[in-house]
């Protein structure tokens, strides 16, 4: 079996080749990053026209250098769900022409589902077991028990923790920074963050009393914007240029975001041994999504797991954030278990908003 997975739901046009045994026979990816960094954020109509202007060029790289023919292809796999209206747009419409073209089955591919299948390309991870993403767009914890058989635990109430370190990054203007103006928000945060004393601020984690596995950032966000507002005024210094204290500050917010993720991936834990949702004795966590790189807030899930006798497994930073072959790979475990192959796209729309699975957050409190 042989996919041809596409991805365009947010800022990356990507596509790549996948077997079935996990070989990852091509693979290309445009980043628009570089666009949006300037704009200070992702303007929808500008990421829909680099899609629309890369998508011919992106899928014919990964089919070239996988030296497979489009003829050989088994079905074409594509994300349609959650995303950007206009990003989701432009890769479904490519899909949907080229699949009535080469007339092979469509598998329409669920973004998060995606990215929580990833590490069964690499691993060998049975069903169910357990999954945290955390990247700039999305934050959720949920029991995997199926290629499409999904509860989720816990989500954010507000924003992901990818954006919240992007914004803090932002206001603390580190792209004028020498050493972090290459660098996404969050890795800046982090970089400058090992300069930094984390005890400087007194920076809480959110919602320390609630007894779901729910999150919450943009308290956070805004308790770090006043504290440099103050050391603006106190250093003298005007807004957009970088605070003495700017590393403490990383720091601290890194810190307080460690452990918020931490305690509530260990609530999610402790829930799902309890209801025997997991094995006592060999469960896995999966962390996965761009946040997950963070290395201080591996280190804080390290002590969960270790606490919790579960096994921690991150896919490598490439698969961790957006990108083909985790769209391919799906559409592989789809054909395996028979689920979602249409062989008729009839119908067939994008959905910009898409909650993952079977939500019960208001159970995991309740229980507590
Ligand atoms: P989606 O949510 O759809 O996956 P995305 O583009 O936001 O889309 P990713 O590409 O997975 O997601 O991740 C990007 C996010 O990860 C950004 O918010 C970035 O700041 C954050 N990030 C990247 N590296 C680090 C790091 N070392 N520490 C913390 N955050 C990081
Ligand atoms: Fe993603």
């Amino acid at each position: 079996k042989l996919v041809l997975g596409i991805e365009t739901s947010c800022d990356d046009t990507a596509a790549a080749v996948v077997d079935e045994t996990g070989n990852v026979l091509g693979e290309a990816i445009h980043s628009q990053t570089e666009v949006h960094l300037k704009t200070g954020g992702i303007v929808p109509s500008v990421a829909q026209q680099l899609h629309r202007e890369n998508i011919q060029r992106i899928v014919q790289e990964a089919l070239s250098s996988s030296k497979v023919c489009p003829s050989e292809l088994s079905a074409v796999a594509t994300t349609i769900k959650p995303g950007l209206a206009l990003s989701l747009g432009v890769g479904l419409s490519f899909s949907l022409h080229l699949v009535d073209q080469l007339k092979k089955p469509f598998i329409p591919i669920h973004h998060m589902e995606a990215h929580a299948l990833t590490i069964r390309l690499l691993n060998k991870v049975d069903f169910p077991f357990l999954v945290l993403l955390i990247s700039g767009g999305h934050c959720l914890l949920a029991l995997v028990r199926g290629v499409s058989d999904f509860l989720l635990l816990g989500k954010s109430l507000d924003i992901a923790p990818g954006d919240m370190l992007d914004k803090v990054a932002r206001r603390l203007s580190l792209i004028k920074h020498p050493e972090c103006s290459t660098m996404s928000g969050g890795k800046a945060i982090e970089h400058l963050a090992k300069q930094g004393n984390k005890l400087h601020f007194d920076i809480k984690p959110p919602m320390q009393r609630a007894k779901n596995c729910d999150f919450s950032f943009s308290g956070l966000q805004h308790v770090v914007d006043r504290i440099i507002t103050q050391k603006e005024k106190e250093e003298g210094i005007q807004k957009g240029e970088i605070l003495a204290s700017a590393a403490h500050i990383a720091a601290a917010v890194q810190h307080a975001t460690a452990c918020h993720i931490a305690k509530r991936t260990h609530r999610a834990i402790l829930f799902c041994k309890q209801r025997r949702l997991l094995s006592p004795s060999n469960a896995v966590l999966v962390v996965s999504g761009g946040v997950a790189s963070n290395l201080y807030i591996r280190k804080a899930l390290e002590i969960v797991t270790n606490a919790t006798e579960c096994t921690l497994l991150c896919p490598p930073p490439r698969l961790c954030t957006d990108n083909g072959i985790m769209i391919a790979w799906n559409g592989i475990e789809r054909l395996r278990a028979g689920v979602g192959v249409l062989h008729n796209t009839e119908g067939i729309r994008y959905e910009p908003k898409c909650p993952l699975g079977v939500d019960v957050s208001e159970e995991v409190g309740e229980a507590a």
